[in-house]
């Protein structure tokens, strides 16, 4: 309530609840610090795996960060910032989200630290934002250069990202499907930069066999089965006619009736009937079409010729599939059989029908694109179908983010901590609170490689004092080896590597978090009622807009 002359005046509807200041802010950084650390013990090769249970009792296991925040249901609305922070993290380079969320946490309990000081939040956002930029830089400066003709760099750099997983033990495999993946997708844009759409790739999952059956399909699934038994089950040398519009003749709309007075007109009708099915097999076969996939359904007796004709017809296609189709083997998706030219037919070396487990699927392989492809994902059960799918998710990122960026670090806590070695350097020359807020965020970077150290078992202040030691002597990737807790000069030389776009935006998307958070000093949450009805984006608790008051004021934050 806000007093006006005395008179109080009902700013905020009853049962709304408001915490502003140093409450409000103290609060938003306990709930964000919570969920930090609930990822935390995840981080890197050694890292616990969580088991998530949701309301109707269905099970996921993973290490991965972006999954667990995904399906914990997070209330309070600073945690679900940090959820954000995940979800953006994954949305621009597909890996580094525990990092990138562990780092916000780090860098929030450290700002407590400098509130305590009595520093005020917008001196610290603008020294963190000042020591983000400068880390990008330094971060870019140690960078080692990789491309897309670097196999091996591209397939440690997956290997790395799969490590974490629970699937790591066929990561080398995996790993390979990967680049040849994407290396079948890439291309080259008009700066002479290489562009590689990970859209393009197509995953296809199916519980089974085990993960070593994963394979790399040039072309395109679909989840059907030839139409008909008495139709050839494989074709060489498909010349495959898309179809949009059914192999049937079209009933009559209406309840339309037929007035027929004797058997001999039931038979002239059905005649008729089977007289222009027969046209339209005809047409198909004229245009040397021996595939024919139909976006709609075929009639029998139009199956029964197709049949005898040697045909193969796959029907009721989805017309996602029916596009990805048009684009994988050149061909047009006709409406009309009068249209069909040999030259507007599809194209694909091999149409085969295939067993997989209980099901038939159609494989069009050896597409005139060879830019379609499959990864067809194989595990013993669903939960390490979908971990496989996880992982190829953040290998194939990796691998698409070295491609397009050309950049790539050393590992293992590695760039972390010569960063913040450096942004102390940079620290010393600003001075007052300024320099406070930079230092801080160089010791945040650390948490990094303690966290690693932590979840090997180790202890967190040797292994970063001796880590320290190395990088002063000059070795920017220094790091240490979770899997044998041993200090390595070179990270890198251990094939210890990651997409040095991903350490950077682990520090924008966290940075950014952060500044958020801190600006806040002031919550107010609705307490949600039902709108009433009739009443189309009605306040409905909502009591955005409060905070806020000009450029230089603390943002209020809406209930979410
Ligand atoms: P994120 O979600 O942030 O990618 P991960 O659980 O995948 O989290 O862990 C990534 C971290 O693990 C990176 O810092 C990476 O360098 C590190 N890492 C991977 N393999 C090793 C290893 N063998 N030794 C030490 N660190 C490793
Ligand atoms: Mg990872």
């Amino acid at each position: 309530m806000a007093q006006l002359g005395g008179t109080p005046v009902l700013l905020l509807k009853e049962g709304t609840e408001r915490t502003r200041g140093k409450d409000a802010m103290t609060n938003n950084i306990a709930a964000a610090k919570v969920i930090a650390e609930a990822v935390r013990t995840s981080l890197g090769p050694r890292g616990m795996d969580k088991m998530l249970v949701d309301q109707f009792g269905d099970v996921v296991i993973t290490n991965d960060g972006a999954t667990i925040l995904k399906e914990i249901d997070v209330q309070h609305p600073a945690a679900k910032m940090m959820v954000e922070v995940a979800k953006t993290q994954d949305s621009e380079v597909g890996d580094g989200t525990t990092t990138s969320v562990i780092l916000a946490g780090e860098l929030l309990k450290r700002a407590e630290k400098l509130l305590e000081q009595k520093i005020h939040p917008t001196v610290i956002t603008e020294g963190f934002r000042k020591a983000a930029e400068k880390a990008i830089e330094i971060l870019d400066e140690m960078s080692i250069k990789a491309s897309i003709d670097d196999y091996e760099k591209l397939k440690n750099a997956a290997m790395t990202c799969m490590s974490s997983k629970l699937v790591s033990e066929s990561k080398e495999m995996l790993a390979e499907i990967c680049i040849e993946a994407i290396k079948s997708i890439a291309e080259k844009g008009e700066n002479g930069k290489w562009i590689a759409d990970i859209d393009k790739v197509q995953i296809q999952k199916k519980e089974g066999e085990s993960i070593d059956d994963t394979r790399l399909i040039k072309g395109i699934i679909l989840d059907k089965e030839v139409v008909s038994p008495g139709m050839p089950k494989s074709i060489k040398d498909a010349k495959i006619l898309l179809l949009q519009s059914a192999l049937e003749i079209e009933k009559t709309e209406f309840d339309s009736k037929l007035q027929i007075t004797s058997p001999e007109q039931i038979q002239q009708f059905l005649d008729e009937e089977e007289k222009m099915l027969r046209t339209m097999i005809e047409k198909i076969e004229k245009s040397g079409a021996n595939v024919v996939i139909c976006q709609k359904g075929i009639d029998d007796l139009a199956q029964h010729f197709l049949a005898k004709k040697g045909i193969m017809a796959v029907r009721r296609v989805k017309k996602s599939d029916m596009e990805k189709l048009s684009k994988a083997t050149g061909g047009m998706i006709f409406t009309s059989l009068d249209d069909v030219t040999p030259e507007k037919l599809g194209y694909a070396g091999l149409v085969e029908e295939r067993k997989i487990m209980n099901d038939s699927w159609v494989f069009i392989e050896e597409c005139k694109d060879p830019k379609s492809v499959v990864i067809l994902i194989r595990g013993g059960t669903e939960l390490i179908v979908d971990e496989v799918e996880r992982a190829i998710h953040d290998a194939l990122c990796v691998v698409r983010d070295i491609v397009e960026d050309e950049k790539i670090v050393g590992g293992g806590g590695a760039p972390e901590l010569e960063t913040a070695i450096k942004l102390r350097k940079f620290a010393s020359t600003l001075g007052g609170r300024e320099q406070l807020a930079v230092e801080a965020f160089a010791d945040s970077l650390e948490i990094i490689p303690k966290t690693l150290a932590e979840n090997a078992g180790l202890d967190q202040i040797e292994i970063l004092m001796n880590l320290r030691a190395k990088h002063q002597e000059g070795n920017r990737f220094a790091g240490f080896d979770m899997e044998t807790g041993e200090i390595i000069e070179d990270m890198t030389k251990i094939g210890i590597i990651e997409p040095t776009a991903v350490k950077v935006q682990a520090i924008k998307s966290s940075t950014e978090a952060t500044s958020m958070i801190l600006r806040i000093d002031d919550v107010i949450a609705g307490s949600k009622q039902p709108e009433p009805p009739g009443m189309p984006g009605g306040p409905g608790g909502g009591m955005g807009g409060m905070g806020g008051m000009g450029p230089e004021g603390m943002g209020g934050m809406p209930p979410m």
